[in-house]
């Protein structure tokens, strides 16, 4: 029989959380198995967010109930469904709903899925580049496009977009969608020395630190401004938009108060977008996604992204990122540190090459061939010990 594994967190009342990862062979063993969910998920890999955080370090408001397996997006492949809308072995993508909060996410082998809640992964990402993305560059997504469709921003617009909070998960995400889009982004982080040059590699064109507290106008800078932070860094954020544009905000990193005037609404007419990627529209999760196909060069994922495993989960990862000590986008992946899988080192080799192959099939015209490689024939890399089951070669013939 299967065992799996899953991270599980558990509280009484007030006191701490504690985290560890239980063993069990039937999803129903897991802590929070609902009815309606209808489609059973062998996950490939999760994600590390700021709300994963919260749950992992069992701050109250965001887990409905302890315990529970954390985890509030995921990607892998349908193994049954009880949906008529997916079908087994489909790859889904499950974003920004409930699951790790009201009921058990994704930092787990299998768990059972609501068929609401599941998109089909879009057929050019794969399982891993889409937890790349993961809700933060979802929302990340969506504040461009918010900007874009009731904020007045402009492709080919020459001022500046701000984007705060810029080295973390949703931030790093924005700079590099806005970079790619042409616009001259500014990255405000707290972290300037040590992340300056990663901003700028993912299209900064100027890191500044994090915003002071200001008068209630400023100089108008900004054309739009993708805000992470609230606090202070929102009304300064506000305070310093150009005539007529916009903020749009998603984030409570800092502080979720938000100290401002109603000046730059009623002078400047500028206007405050509120983004919530939770309970988006499917409508509009779909066009997000799709969007994310021409917005978000694959090249670039790489170097968005930080692999952990999930013995890394039960590590102090929930608190390192509430205190914004981590970079870009943590992706989980379950294959990593399975006895019978191969070692962290070993398998990131193994996705490298897969990313590069995708990035290949996605930019060039190409005649593809699906061929079986394993360790023990033709490996294209020997030293890595694992049966890459169906690997894609491409001639651009
Ligand atoms: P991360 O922790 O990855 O990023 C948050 C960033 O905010 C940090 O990296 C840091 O950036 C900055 N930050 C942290 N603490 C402070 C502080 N005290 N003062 C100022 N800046 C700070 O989180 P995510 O990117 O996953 O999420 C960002 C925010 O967006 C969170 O508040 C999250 O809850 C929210 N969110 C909202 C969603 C929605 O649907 N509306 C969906 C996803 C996320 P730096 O080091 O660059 O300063």
């Amino acid at each position: 029989m299967a065992t799996y594994r899953a991270v599980v967190v558990s509280k009484e009342g007030k006191g701490p959380a504690s985290r560890s990862i239980v063993k069990y062979s039937d999803p129903s063993e897991l802590p929070f198995h609902d009815d309606s969910a209808d489609v059973l998920v062998q996950v490939s890999h999760s994600a590390l967010n700021y709300k994963d955080g919260l749950v992992l370090t069992g701050a109250p408001g965001v887990a409905k109930k302890f315990p529970i397996v954390p985890g509030i997006d995921f990607a892998g492949k349908v193994l049954q469904s009880r949906s008529a809308q997916f079908s087994a072995g489909q790859s889904v993508v499950l974003t920004g709903h409930y699951a790790g909060q009201w009921m058990d996410g994704g930092y787990c082998d299998v768990v059972w899925a609501k068929s609401s809640w599941l998109v089909a992964l879009p057929e050019f990402l794969t399982e891993r580049e889409a937890m790349i993305i993961g809700t933060a560059g979802f929302t990340a997504m969506q504040c461009v496009m918010h900007l874009e469709k009731y904020g007045g921003l402009a492709r080919g617009e020459k001022g500046p977009v701000l984007v705060t909070g810029a080295a973390g998960g949703v931030g790093s995400v924005a700079v590099a969608i806005l970079s790619h889009l042409g616009y001259q982004v500014h990255a405000s982080t707290g972290r300037v020395e040590e992340q300056e040059a990663y901003l700028k590699k993912l299209g900064a064109k100027k890191v500044i630190g994090r915003l002071a507290k200001s008068k209630p106008l400023n100089k108008e800078v900004y054309v739009g401004v993708v805000a992470c932070v609230g606090g202070h860094g929102l009304a300064t954020a506000l305070a310093s938009v150009q005539y007529g544009c916009a903020v749009a905000s998603c984030g409570l990193a800092a502080d979720s108060k938000l100290p401002a005037t109603v000046m730059p609404f009623i002078l400047r007419g500028v206007k405050l977008l509120g983004i919530d990627s939770v309970q988006a529209p499917m409508e509009e999760r779909k066009a997000v996604w799709e969007a994310l196909r021409t917005s978000l060069p694959a090249a670039v994922l790489n170097d968005l992204a930080t692999v952990y495993s999930l013995d890394d989960l039960v590590g102090n990862l929930g608190e390192r990122i509430i205190k914004g000590q981590t970079r870009g986008r943590g992706i989980v992946d379950m294959a990593l540190g399975r006895a019978d899988q191969v070692s962290v080192e070993e398998k990131k080799k193994v996705d490298q090459l897969e990313d590069k192959l995708n990035a290949y099939k996605m930019s060039a015209p190409a005649v593809l061939t699906s061929v079986g490689v394993s360790a023990k024939d033709s490996s294209p890399m020997p030293h890595v010990k694992v049966n890459i089951s169906s690997m894609l070669l491409v001639s651009n013939l």
